[in-house]
């Protein structure tokens, strides 16, 4: 196995290749279009196209794909929100031959490395496309380094219909990295601070959690293979009570999956910062060093391709479902996000000079404009079917999104309020005594974490804890960045205007400080407050998308240039279809497990006991409970509506889930009193404690 430590991106064609192997005159060139937005002139893709495929070449290429992130909905797939491709070889025709088939050459013609053309029908595309007009285009995202994986050089591409409409994740996200460039150069030039940024940048570090099972556990179980989580299973008497899992040894099968996965995501580009266990038993966690938004949402999807390639090679299967068993710790993939300039410049980091504290005080009241103002975008983009599970549980940031930058900053927004300056915020580390001389004094972070946030401050970002473990992180990271630019053109606008910074920041603050909140997120008090405040509680998905498509939401995206009407109502259409179709999938796998597997079980199990009445004790009237129950279900799920996506979504989340989750404990019930040998699936025993 490769060294975790060497070969950083020697797979990857990134600026140090870049700079190694091209003409600088190119790379000055190709740089200086990533920030004005031109193409790249014919004869440097020429030449860029021809560097790679040597430098490809010499890593064991033979084909090259466009790779690219379909609208594939929210998330609570088994396996994560993968990227799709197909591959080409890298073969061309010669052309100009007089022969048409011959002679051929290996290449990597230019054209096919900036643009890519596909069917793309069988994409949801929340209406864009139709099947008689199918045309789709893959075009490389020139911010986002090609590398080579398993002999093919991927190129990270946007995806967009033959009308240039967006039908991925990719494109919209670029789109905001363009908005928070114009509105944070703007609003920097308004209160002249690093006026001499030339762009800026958004930045992303995620932190996967996910579940780690044997493969044949994984595939006895039809509810995993067909759900990404068991509709059914009985708690293990030992559980997480005492938290015994969090931060022990990780398991030797799984470290050895880790310590793979880390010396592959090296390789190309993405080293790895963290891994861990997780609080649940079968849970861990792994964290790469972050990087703009792009690139590491890039990383995220190959992360989680990786995984489940040399998962599989060692028999093994990783979970990327946000709930994949009921009663234990869910998954999530906390998205830490911050933005700054190209001078190095980070919004969000109080920093020692008068004017980082300024921009420090200044971004937060952007970004508290942003999380009040549009307070539903940002929840609906952690809104699907796998998160239902998770958020307002008391192990995830309620469904209630509000801002924690924490108490002594929440001290300094009221002095703002009040009149006073906007220095005064004092973020130096405090020292603290450990109280034993071995172990030296600590120098604690200026705030508090609060675990129970949706989006605490973390010392210099922001973190999203909210975002579902099998999510792509574009959408989340896409309405962060659309929030912030909605926020900082309003400030600017503000001091365009004529007010003073001071007064601007504090007319802010003063409208959205409702958004901030530093006590306990999972406490039962804090939805009566937040619902006192007028913060929305969207607590289920149907709930939460019913929201996204308002005027508000289409005429910010607009304004931003990130999506048009028309692509906001389509994206609003994949999220419903994606949380009915995830449900209806459920629903199905329930009847067919309780009918080819439960049943005849329960039918087996009381056999035993004829003759023997007293020791079957109440045996037959749990088992008869579960024909009841399922009877139920399949009543309430025949009389589904037709009438259009949200009243069908409407309708699984609140009358057919219910009786989905009757029909659990029916038979959950029955498995404490079955006879082990005879419940026909791996038990949560079985799985959890696999390692
Ligand atoms: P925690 O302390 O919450 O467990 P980790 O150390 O596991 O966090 O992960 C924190 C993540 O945040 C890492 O991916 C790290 O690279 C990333 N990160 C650090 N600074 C920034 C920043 N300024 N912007 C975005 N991400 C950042
Ligand atoms: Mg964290």
């Amino acid at each position: 196995m490769a060294d975790a430590l060497t070969g950083l991106g020697n797979w990857m064609f990134d600026d140090a290749v870049m700079a190694e192997k091209l003409p600088s005159a190119v790379v000055q060139r190709f740089n200086e279009c990533l920030i004005t937005g031109a193409p790249t002139l014919e004869d440097d893709q020429k030449v860029i196209a021809d560097t790679m495929f040597t430098w490809a070449r010499e890593r064991g290429a033979i084909d090259f794909a466009h790779w690219f992130f379909p609208l594939r909905g929210g998330g609570g797939a088994v396996g994560g929100m993968l990227g799709a491709f197909k591959k080409d070889t890298l073969i061309d025709l010669e052309f100009g031959s007089k022969f048409v088939t011959k002679p051929m050459k290996a290449c990597l013609p230019h054209e096919r490395l900036f643009q890519g053309e596909t069917d793309g029908s069988s994409f949801p595309n929340g209406g864009l496309r139709v099947t008689h007009s199918a045309a789709a285009f893959t075009t490389w995202d020139r911010a986002s380094p090609p590398f080579v994986l398993d002999q093919c050089l991927y190129i990270p591409c946007a995806f967009v219909t033959h009308f240039g409409k967006c039908i991925d994740e990719k494109t919209p996200l670029l789109r905001s990295m363009d908005a928070v460039k114009q509105s944070g150069l703007r609003l920097l030039k308004a209160i002249g601070i690093g006026t001499d940024a030339k762009t800026m940048h958004s930045y992303l570090g995620w932190e996967q959690e996910f579940f780690v099972l044997s493969a044949e556990s994984y595939k006895a179980r039809p509810d995993l293979v067909n759900t990404g989580r068991t509709l059914f299973g009985k708690l293990p008497t030992r559980h997480q009570q005492g938290d015994l899992n969090y931060f022990q040894p990780v398991p030797g099968k799984v470290a050895q999956l880790l310590d793979i996965a880390q010396a592959e995501m090296l390789k190309v580009g993405c080293p790895m910062a963290v891994k861990h266990n997780e609080v649940a038993p079968g849970q861990h966690e792994m964290s790469p060093v972050f990087r703009t938004a792009n690139v590491s949402c890039d990383s995220n999807v190959l992360f989680m391709e990786v995984m489940n390639r040399e998962a599989a090679k060692l028999g093994l299967q990783v979970l990327f479902h946000e709930k994949p068993f009921a009663g234990i710790n869910g998954s999530g993939k906390h998205a830490n996000w911050s933005i700054g300039t190209d001078t190095g410049m980070n919004f969000f980091y109080p920093g020692k000079t008068e004017a980082g504290a300024k921009l420090y005080v200044t971004a937060i009241a952007c970004l508290a404009y942003g999380l009040s103002q549009y307070n539903e975008m940002v929840r609906c983009t952690v809104a699907h079917s796998g998160n239902d599970h998770r958020l307002g549980a008391q192990e995830a940031p309620p469904a209630i999104i509000s801002l924690y930058p924490g108490q002594g900053f929440e001290q300094h927004v009221e002095s703002i309020v009040a009149g006073g300056d906007l220095l005064g915020y004092k973020a130096e580390k405090k020292k603290q005594e450990t109280g034993c001389s071995a172990a030296m004094h600590i120098e604690a972070n200026v705030e508090d974490r609060n675990r129970t946030a949706p989006f605490p401050f973390c010392g210099n970002r922001f973190e999203f804890r909210a975002v579902g473990s099998s999510q792509n992180c574009c959408l989340p990271v896409m309405v962060c960045n659309a929030v912030m630019s909605a926020g900082m053109a309003e400030l600017a606008a503000k001091i365009e205007g004529g007010k003073s910074h001071r007064d601007a920041v504090a007319e802010m603050y003063k409208e959205n400080k409702h958004v901030i909140f530093t006590g306990n997120g999972y406490s039962a008090e804090w939805p009566i407050e937040a619902s006192k405040r007028g913060l929305p509680n969207l607590n289920t998905t149907p709930k939460a998308v019913a929201t996204w498509s308002s005027d508000k939401n289409k005429k910010l995206f607009e304004t931003l240039k990130i999506y048009t009407a028309e692509e906001t109502e389509a994206r609003q259409e994949v999220m419903y279809e994606n949380y009915i179709s995830s449900l209806c999938c459920e629903v199905d796998t329930m009847i067919q497990m309780v009918e080819t597997g439960f049943l005849p079980a329960c039918a087996k199990d009381l056999e035993k006991y004829k003759g023997f009445e007293k020791l079957g004790g109440k045996r037959k009237e749990t088992y008869e409970a579960i024909v009841d129950q399922l009877s139920k279900l399949k009543d309430t799920y025949e009389k589904k509506p037709h009438s259009g996506l949200a009243a069908e979504a409407t309708y699984l989340c609140d009358t057919v889930k219910p009786a989905m989750v009757a029909l659990r404990a029916a038979v959950d019930k029955a498995e404490g009193v079955m006879e082990a040998s005879l419940y026909p699936y791996p038990t949560y025993e079985n799985m959890i404690y696999a390692h």
